[in-house]
């Protein structure tokens, strides 16, 4: 097969999943891309776009709600052989030795065992951890437990190499070294895949590994942009046009990131989860747009760097001050409402008056509980009550999250009060 050849076609795919109260999530819409040969292509998004939910798919590990995927000109319709996934961090035996666990991998293949063993024992080799054959899980450090996962997958000689965040759960220094190995080992052409797709959502991560980068929106997930990275090898992260393109792409996800938090919804219903954000988030927040040199007005991105957050942590902040009306966002910018100005001016009895006011008018789920509490003779309520309600828009996971937000907004507004050990809800203030 020649450099530049089609391994693998992702061609409109789009997968929904069933929500328990009824209809569904819609996560991956019109996803298309491809994976030539030689190539690592990077899919880079935030944490939900979906990007975990397509490797499975690519992998044949699950069904598409929609099109399709071509592995080498056939349609992928089960476990495909021939692709291998790294994952973020592995499931290895604690009672099987390094050689057994990278063993695994090979077992459906029914090779003799002489034959297995070397196969192995060369993965192993190849990654880094001769000498660590006959070492237990517990005896090996964090980055040699993912090499092992790295030897897992490449045992089987696969043609395509899916990795899903595969160097996130590492420490900085230690995801840097097996980054470089990997990259050393590819380069040299030493590796027995011939395409790689990386999932991540660290952006220096992915100038520094890929050779395409496509960028992935959420809700739902689909391409948004693709972006070539034609830096040599090895790539100095100092490198000013290595620098010049990180900013890049951080500037395209971040306008569309606020241009779509813009657009977002005027109002919350009953179904909008609610971002995990505390009380003190948002004043601080607050406080920050309203004092100099903003003065009621300021650029997300700058008004990040300046507070030393990364501007991941900084959006569900704005989008609860948004929710709130307690700021509006435009044009890139946050900026205080007439009630965001008067929250900044006044002192924590008053502010959290006005935040009492914003939760019973803005979000529906605070105003609920309220009301069903002040209806009861007891002023006290079960949390299933409210969960199973929900349950009907939302996962449970989300509605247990979406809970936990609206429980801490109105602890801080005195709004009601939750017991956890109880898991009741209830009134200290009955009106
Ligand atoms: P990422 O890997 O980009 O963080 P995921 O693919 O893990 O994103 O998840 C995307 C969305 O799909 C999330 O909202 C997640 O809750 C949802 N999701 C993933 N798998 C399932 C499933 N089996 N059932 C229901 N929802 C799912
Ligand atoms: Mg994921």
């Amino acid at each position: 097969m020649a450099n530049g050849a089609a391994l693998l076609e992702v061609r409109d795919i789009r997968r929904a999943f069933p929500r328990p109260g009824g209809g569904e999530l819609l996560v991956l819409e019109d996803v298309n891309l491809s994976l030539r040969q030689g190539e690592i292509v990077g899919l880079l998004g935030r944490s939900g776009s979906g990007k975990s939910t397509l490797l499975r798919l690519i992998a044949g590990l699950s069904e598409p709600s929609g099109g399709s995927v071509n592995y080498l000109g056939e349609p992928v319709l089960g476990p495909a052989p021939g692709i291998a996934m790294v994952f973020q961090s592995f499931a290895l035996f604690p009672w099987l030795t390094v050689l057994e666990n990278v063993q695994l991998g090979l077992e459906a293949q029914g090779l003799p065992d002489s034959e297995t063993r070397a196969r192995a024992l060369k993965a192993i080799d190849l990654i880094g951890l001769d000498g660590y054959e006959s070492a237990y899980p517990r005896e090996l450090s964090g980055g040699m437990r993912q090499r092992v996962g790295f030897a897992r997958a490449l045992v089987v000689n696969p043609n395509i190499l899916l990795m899903d965040e595969p160097f996130s759960a590492l420490d900085v220094l230690t995801a840097e070294n097996l980054r470089t190995d990997f990259l050393e080992l590819w380069n040299e052409g030493d590796l027995p895949i011939k395409g790689v797709i990386l999932v991540t959502h660290n952006i220096e991560e992915a100038v520094q590994m890929c050779d395409r980068i496509l960028l992935f929106s959420t809700n739902p997930g689909k391409v948004v942009s693709e972006i070539k990275v034609e830096l040599r090898h090895p790539r100095d992260r100092n490198d000013p046009a290595f620098l010049a393109l990180v900013d890049r792409i951080y500037v395209e996800m971040t306008a569309r990131r606020v241009e779509k938090l813009a657009q977002g919804p005027q109002r919350a219903t009953l179904g909008t989860m609610l971002p995990r954000v505390s009380a003190n988030l948002i004043s601080g927040l607050i406080e920050a747009v309203a004092a100099p040199p903003y003065n009621g007005q300021a650029d997300l991105p700058k008004i990040a760097d300046d507070l030393q957050f990364e501007i991941d942590e900084l959006f569900p902040v704005a989008e609860s001050l948004q929710l709130l009306r307690l700021a509006d966002l435009e044009g890139g910018d946050i900026k205080l409402t007439e009630t965001g100005k008067r929250f900044a001016a006044d002192e924590t009895d008053e502010r959290k008056r006005i935040f009492a006011r914003l939760l019973i008018r803005y979000v529906p789920l605070a105003a609920l509980i309220r009301r069903v509490l002040d209806d009861r003779e007891s002023h006290a309520a079960p949390k299933s009550r409210f969960l199973d309600e929900l349950e009907d828009y939302m996962t449970e996971e989300a509605a247990e999250e979406t809970l936990r937000s609206v429980v801490s907004w109105a602890r801080f507004a005195e709004l009601f009060s939750y017991d956890d050990d109880e898991q009741m809800f209830s009134l200290e203030n009955p009106a």
